[in-house]
């Protein structure tokens, strides 16, 4: 996490690091609740001003997520993370 928690970076064994903003991996959660949301066309449009609460490691899976708006349900398998910063 950098110091003012807007943005997450990720270091692998191999390949390069990934640094993702808090508001692009809230836009990109995936849990039940955010998926109803953007069926109810519900789920915001834009997060701005969010920044993340706590990272938690999934084992080898992947880490959820709580970010400064509530929300902490979302789990965000590494491949995931990876497509994310690939889009
Ligand atoms: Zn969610």
């Amino acid at each position: 996490m950098t110091n003012d928690r807007s943005d997450l970076r990720l270091t692998f064994a191999q390949g390069e690091p990934l640094t993702l903003s808090a508001h692009r991996l809230r836009a990109a959660c995936k849990c039940a609740h955010c998926t109803r949301a953007r069926i109810d066309n519900t789920f915001p449009a834009t997060f701005e001003f969010l920044s993340i609460t706590d990272v938690v490691p999934q084992g080898h899976f992947g880490i959820n997520i709580a970010f400064s708006d509530g929300h902490a349900r979302g789990i965000y398998p590494w491949s995931y993370l990876r497509a994310i910063a690939a889009a």
